[in-house]
């Protein structure tokens, strides 16, 4: 009798929990919520879209009943990483010029590599290759710039990758578009077109201002502005482009945006390494989102941005690998988190200059206010879109492990990947991609380094 009542409580409890879609389980799972909780066997439940609840494994076991469990009892489960700034189709040019300076590298390599090979189908197979490798690494959101964006937006929602992409402007003719104003209609009929997307949020990409007329650049801000749509630039990415912009108009690229209008609304910069002081109060009084690139700025030897003052001052900083072609060569945010905080380290000779937890956080939520979406994205929080990603523990570089967050920016890598979630929806699933061909999008990647090759003969 005793047996048969714990029974009929057991049914009654299951009778009683909520149902939910999925519930992932982990060893630990770092929320990246205000207090930076991490569960010890803990556990989301998901529901539609989005993420029910968080907690320990026995507290939402007890609440929900899933269609779906995963329980990786050897991983870790963390928001997916966010992406603040990249270039993805450009990842068929994967190496093809490296080591050199940012003028010659785009100069003599990029653009007229571009000019040879760009077309629409070049873009669809490179972003169908950049959110592979994106998703199998724990990339869950990428925000891009570059040509025929619209290839882009249906490549990641083919993924099903979020993504705030932008058609690239800028002031020559190129693959897609001959003149600004022809881009500026294009952009405009993207942003038409993913208006309320769930996956997309259509930007407005001025590439920047030293390729743009200040027309053009007042014209992209107006743009966005129509469309509550988010503006994304370069900004002082390099010595050059600060000098040339105060030897033109006696100010800095910052200031001469901020005197054009163009902050005016939500931006988001890439690079930022020549800011100083009065720079910086401009994008923290504008609400401008930062893209930190340690790696692309390391490699094309760009300089150093001023995150721990960017820090201090609560700018929404968040990272990104840029491009794959020659500042990078990869979009791995595993190693874009060890490298900034490394690099902020060695460079103020502090090594509380960039903790991990920091970099975790601009790889997360950080991220996320760059880009005007924590309220939707970067950590795993009750009612927020159910992005997250499991990240194995069970290799001999991830064990002992003491402080879980230390482990995913020191030693853990993209490769330690091993299930993604993006907007409720499983993407990969034992490292294995469930959304995208594989096998084709290889097979296609070595088809255009033949042909790439044979263009710059
Ligand atoms: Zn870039």
């Amino acid at each position: 009798m005793p047996r048969f009542f714990s029974l009929f409580l057991l049914a009654m409890a299951a009778f009683a929990a909520d149902p939910a879609d999925a519930i992932w389980s982990a060893r630990y799972v770092i929320t990246m919520d205000a207090q930076h909780r991490v569960i010890e066997n803990g556990a989301v439940a998901v529901k539609g879209e989005r993420i029910l609840a968080v907690g320990t494994k026995a507290e939402i076991n007890a609440r929900y009943t899933p269609k779906v469990r995963l329980d990786r009892p050897e991983a870790i489960l963390a928001p997916g990483l966010i992406n603040t700034h990249t270039h993805a189709a450009m990842s068929l040019f994967r190496g093809i010029a490296d080591d050199m300076k940012l003028q010659d590298w785009l100069e003599k390599f990029i653009f007229p590599a571009e000019a040879k090979n760009v077309s629409a189908d070049f873009v669809r197979w490179g972003t169908r290759l950049g959110c592979l490798e994106m998703l199998l690494s724990g990339t869950t959101t990428f925000t891009d710039m570059y040509y025929f964006e619209d290839m882009v937006a249906e490549a990641a929602k083919e993924a099903g990758m979020r993504g705030v992409l932008g058609e690239t402007i800028i002031g020559f003719p190129v693959a897609d578009n001959k003149t600004p104003a022809d881009a500026l209609m294009y952009a405009e009929r993207f942003l038409k077109r993913f208006q309320g997307d769930s996956l997309i949020t259509p930007a407005v990409a001025p590439h920047a201002l030293y390729t743009n007329s200040d027309e053009t650049l007042k014209a992209s801000r107006a743009l966005a502005n129509k469309y509550n749509a988010p503006l994304v630039i370069h900004l002082s990415e390099t010595k050059k482009e600060n000098e040339d912009e105060i030897a033109k108009r006696k100010t800095t690229p910052t200031k001469t945006l901020d005197d054009l209008g163009v902050w005016n609304g939500r931006s988001v910069a890439a690079h930022a390494v020549w800011v100083d002081e009065a720079d910086m109060a401009i994008l923290k009084a504008r609400g401008v989102g930062l893209a930190h690139c340690p790696s692309s700025n390391m490699k094309l030897s760009s300089g150093v941005a001023p995150v721990t003052r960017m820090l201090a001052l609560d700018l929404a900083v968040g990272l990104g690998p840029d491009g794959p072609a020659g500042s990078n060569n990869d979009f791995n945010m595993f190693e874009e988190m060890d490298l900034a905080a490394k690099l902020a380290k060695v460079t103020t000779l502090n090594p509380q200059a960039l903790p991990a937890v920091s970099a975790l956080e601009m790889a997360t939520i950080r991220g996320a206010r760059a880009l005007g979406m924590e309220k939707e994205i970067g950590s795993l929080e009750s009612g927020k879109r159910a992005d997250m990603i499991t990240v194995r523990i069970d290799r001999p570089h991830a064990q002992p492990l003491y402080d879980a967050v230390s482990q995913m920016v020191y030693a853990l890598k993209g490769s330690d990947v091993r299930d993604v979630m993006v907007n409720g929806k499983p993407v990969v699933r034992d490292a294995k991609i469930l959304t995208l061909d594989e096998k084709a999008i290889l097979a296609k990647a070595a088809e255009y380094r033949a042909k790439v090759s044979a263009s710059l003969k």
